[in-house]
């Protein structure tokens, strides 16, 4: 089954109020491409702003608290991010699983406290080169997925509608390398296999995205890969000049 392709834009450590005038350009161009869900994740400061500068084009955080409120010092919750206009937050990207000592069971507890608060949730998985050059990526990833992914509360809250999955291989990350269209086709239909375990038929409709130094030029491409439902995108999403033409491959695929 076809579902809407999604493109989000992780900015990760970028961007400053004399950005806003990017993010409207992103969120303008977005409109000529309807059939394409189109987000931007911003650093938190800047989310508020962003909300209010561009209320069309939904506003997401990097990453969420698993608690509500209380004694966690430079963390976010999911009241906090609501209250700020955000409608969406990514969890368990490899940048936070590696530098934050983030495990699958935080990132699960995340995913689960933003689906019962009604935010959407993009979250990350993905193997290191090590893991692929010995051949294990796909079991990995398989095991990464069943760990992180959300149950109970949370899963009825938001699969399949706000529940996106982006497979990200580290070693592509910022890197310029990206997975091929067969190693690609291979773990999203391993990913779709176990999304289908965990959920019954609602796994078919969880989107899978990809990510990984996606560009322009090679966007189409893995659009066109079998269970690839839309993509992740960080270096490639902080201009519109850059952005734009990914989320344009997705509509045109
Ligand atoms: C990311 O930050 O999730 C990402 C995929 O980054 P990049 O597109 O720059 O590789």
């Amino acid at each position: 089954m076809a579902l809407r392709k999604y493109v989000v834009g992780n900015w990760k450590m970028h961007g400053v109020a004399a950005d806003i005038a990017e993010i409207r350009a992103i969120a303008e161009g977005a409109k000529a491409f309807p059939t394409v869900d189109v987000a931007l994740c911003l650093p938190s400061i800047l989310i508020e702003r962003a909300a209010r500068a561009v209320p069309d084009l939904p506003i997401g955080a990097q990453d969420v608290h698993f608690a509500e409120k209380g004694a966690h010092t430079g963390n976010i919750s999911t009241v906090m991010l609501h209250d700020a206009g955000a409608s969406l937050t990514i969890v368990g990207h490899s940048e936070r699983r590696e530098g934050h000592h983030e495990s699958d069971a935080e990132v699960r507890r995340k995913a689960e406290a933003a689906l019962v608060d009604g935010l959407s949730v993009i979250l990350c998985i993905g193997e290191s080169l090590d893991v692929r050059e010995v051949g294990e990526a796909v079991e990995t990833v398989e095991a990464q997925l069943d760990a992180s992914l959300p149950h109970g509360e949370g899963a009825a809250a938001g699969v399949p509608a706000k529940l996106a999955i982006a497979y990200e291989p580290i070693w592509a990350i910022g890197t310029g390398k990206v997975a091929s269209p067969a190693d690609i086709a291979e773990m999203h239909a391993a990913l779709r296999r176990r999304l289908v375990a965990a959920y019954g038929d609602a796994g078919n409709e969880v989107r899978i995205l990809y990510g990984g130094s996606v560009n322009a030029a090679n966007a189409a491409e893995i659009f066109a890969v079998d269970n690839v439902d839309g993509a992740l995108v960080g270096g490639a999403s902080l201009t519109a000049e850059k952005f734009l033409p990914i989320v344009a491959a997705a509509a045109s695929n």
